[in-house]
């Protein structure tokens, strides 16, 4: 007769201290396990599962922290209205098979006052950190605190926030920090708008033109792979996102794909990506794509 493999799942545990954490981890480490860290701000969806799928992947412990960090923020956006749901959180990571939720007070991560204490450098200040000045400084400043708290040998960062993927990777060379970074293809839905806790702050009828971020976006990828200047297909793409109801557009840009300077002509030698942020309603939508030769 065959035997029936009973599979329990254990229970994810929740810690919210550096030293609890400790408690968790030193044991890991102990034993030569990898681990791996998967920031998120929370509102889980399943772009931050596919970081946590890679990170089981590749690490035999993997840490998910859920922080909604105030020095990212700016003056009026929106950490109070931020969307906040851990006990959801918490039942989609067990799911995940994840092993540890780390769920920090604000007081822990910074006992010394909300201030960023490190600089993003010259990657953090352009595109986004053009629009939200500092946004990068709060980042880099809670992620190296993340790495402090955790010590993972590989930390998962998702490629839609591509900026901000860079501004890590740079901080982590810079600061010669032992930890691999790894970046996740953005996930979609099936019309192409990227997944996003803010996506919550769209209506029923601004859901249905978001998509048209992901399309403008690959169209201006397409036609600068194909050879037409930068310069023309952005105004293009700005003018189509300013009639389906994006206001306003803050950027679209074509820039290379390491140091984030703009591009003007398409080179096979350069790897381009393409940005863009605009507001619908209530939601500021980013997105990214690579530029693909043709
Ligand atoms: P957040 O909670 O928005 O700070 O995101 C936490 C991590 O999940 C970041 O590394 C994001 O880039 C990543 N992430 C968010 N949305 C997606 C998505 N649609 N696909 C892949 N990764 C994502």
């Amino acid at each position: 007769m065959p035997k029936i493999k009973k599979v329990i799942k254990e229970v994810i545990k929740t810690v919210r201290t550096q030293s609890e954490l400790g408690v968790q981890t030193g044991p890991w480490k102990a034993a030569g396990h990898k681990i791996g860290l998967v920031p998120t701000m929370g509102a889980l969806h399943a772009g931050h599962m596919a970081l946590v799928h890679q990170a089981k992947k590749v690490c035999d412990k993997v840490c998910v922290t859920l922080f909604v960090n105030p020095t990212q923020f700016g003056p009026g956006e929106d950490f109070n209205s931020y969307p906040r749901d851990e006990e959801k959180d918490r039942a989609m990571l067990q799911d995940a098979g994840a092993d540890i939720l780390y769920a920090p007070s604000v007081g822990e991560m910074y006992p010394d006052g909300t201030t960023a204490s490190l600089s993003a450098g010259e990657l953090g200040s352009v595109l986004e950190g053009a629009f939200r000045p500092g946004h990068f400084d709060g980042v880099a400043t809670v992620v190296e605190r993340l790495f402090s708290h955790t010590n993972p040998h590989a930390a998962f960062f998702g490629e839609k926030d591509y900026q901000q993927l860079q501004v890590i990777k740079q901080m982590t060379l810079r600061q010669k920090t032992p930890v691999e970074i790894i970046g996740v293809p953005t996930v979609r839905g099936t019309d192409g708008l990227a997944l996003s806790s803010r996506n919550e702050y769209l209506s029923e009828s601004e859901r249905g033109i978001a998509p048209v971020l992901y399309q403008t976006i690959s169209g201006v990828a397409d036609g600068f792979a194909g050879g037409q200047p930068s310069a023309e297909l952005i105004a293009a793409a700005v003018e189509k996102l300013g009639l389906a109801g994006f206001d306003p557009v803050d950027y679209v840009a074509v820039v290379d794909a390491k140091n984030l300077k703009p591009l003007e002509l398409f080179s096979p030698d350069t790897p381009a990506r393409v940005l863009a942020a605009a507001k619908l309603g209530r939601a500021r939508l980013i997105d990214n794509i690579a530029v693909t030769a043709p």
